[in-house]
């Protein structure tokens, strides 16, 4: 019997769909080597496999299709198919002309699905009131400020190609008596700053701008053990 539950998005009460936490094609470089490189708590612990990205019921077909647009377009922004101006200046990559309102709100969706996820692997993502603020955000289609929930991106290489087959667990940190949350997916390290207050300027000269700019760090790492030391000296970066 299929009963109908309450969309955590738009709130009715529907059929909901399974929805994915970290979109599908992140996942898709693990497949494709057959290797599930970390999907584990930490990198010191036995990696676990997970057969397929992480799935939960939560959204109507109509909010998922909402949340599919912010998606298709990260996905021809950070795999192909959309071409933006990008410049490498020594560690940095400065990529403009980034569709704003859909790139926030794809990184807004990313954190606050994970925060509403019951498994395991999300439970250090706890958004407590500012889950619903960047509910609101998504439902109504608007992006928000630049410091609202910014975004800093760091570039993960290896032998200078992006390491796409890493998918690490979400950590919660605190940095200068904020909370921040850590993701690494798509070859990207993704550090979210959840607070009421303006994150410090170096960290907010690193998120998306309304222009459509972003200084995207790029870093080599040869092991785990240089991501660890990385994620320890990530905001002691000078240049921004
Ligand atoms: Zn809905």
């Amino acid at each position: 019997m299929v009963t109908e539950e309450k969309c955590r998005l738009c709130q009715k009460h529907n059929l909901l769909q399974k929805s994915h936490i970290i979109p599908e094609f992140f996942y898709k470089t693990l497949y494709d080597k057959q290797k599930y490189d970390v999907l584990s708590t930490s990198p010191e612990q036995p990696n676990r496999r997970f057969p397929q990205g992480i799935y939960e019921k939560l959204l109507c077909g109509d909010c998922e299709t909402h949340l599919s647009k912010y998606e298709s377009y990260a996905r021809k922004l950070l795999i192909g198919g959309i071409n933006i101006d990008s410049m490498r200046d020594g560690d940095f990559l400065f990529l403009s002309e980034i569709d704003y309102t859909a790139f926030r709100l794809f990184q807004l969706s990313l954190i606050w699905r994970a925060g509403i996820s019951t498994h395991s692997f999300f439970s250090n993502v706890s958004l407590g009131n500012h889950e619903d603020k960047i509910r609101e955000l998504i439902l109504s289609n608007n992006p928000g400020l630049t410091w609202q929930y910014g975004c800093f991106m760091i570039g993960l290489l290896a032998d200078d190609v992006l390491l796409t087959d890493l998918i690490i667990q979400p950590e919660r940190l605190k940095h200068q008596g904020d909370t921040v949350y850590r993701f690494v997916f798509g070859g990207f390290v993704w550090i979210y700053f959840v607070s009421n207050r303006t994150p410090p300027i170096q960290a907010l000269r690193a998120f998306l701008n309304p222009a459509g700019n972003i200084p995207i760090l790029m870093k080599n790492i040869e092991n785990l053990k240089d991501f660890e030391t990385l994620a320890v000296k990530l905001f002691q970066t000078s240049k921004l």
